[in-house]
């Protein structure tokens, strides 16, 4: 599953990144575009899973959805587009053209996916 890629290369990238911060790491805060066709069930039990035996195990895996935000170069419209939700799908898909003129947007927004922060709790490890 595609899911548990993305997991293993975020968890990858985090875990260096926590060795100078000491306390357990309770939640693991993500933003996913919404044009990110991910689901999040998928990737918070690929988190549980590939979380095990690093800092990052027992913590939460919180899945923030950014939407889309477009530009148009032909009319100047900045904002977001319109949907198209596929029928028998639980997917509904941001629609890639100008809700003013029809042409071409830009994404600006919505195909991101970044950890955003780390919630450690406050109990130091004991010493000695
Ligand atoms: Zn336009």
């Amino acid at each position: 599953m595609h899911e548990y890629t993305v997991v293993d290369e975020l968890i990858g990238a985090l875990v260096p990144r926590l060795c100078e911060h000491p306390g357990r790491v309770r939640a693991v805060v993500v933003r996913k575009g919404e044009l990110r066709i991910l689901s999040d069930h998928a990737l918070v039990s690929a988190f549980e899973i590939l979380a095990r035996g690093t800092r990052l195990e027992g913590a939460e895996l919180v899945v923030e959805t950014v939407a889309t935000v477009v530009s148009c170069a032909a009319c100047g419209y900045r904002g977001s587009t319109g949907r198209l939700v596929e029928e028998g799908d639980h997917f509904s898909i941001p629609v890639l053209s100008c809700p003013r003129c029809g042409s071409e947007v830009r994404v600006d927004a919505g195909r991101e996916l970044y950890v955003d922060h780390v919630t450690l709790s406050d109990d130091s490890p004991a010493d000695g």
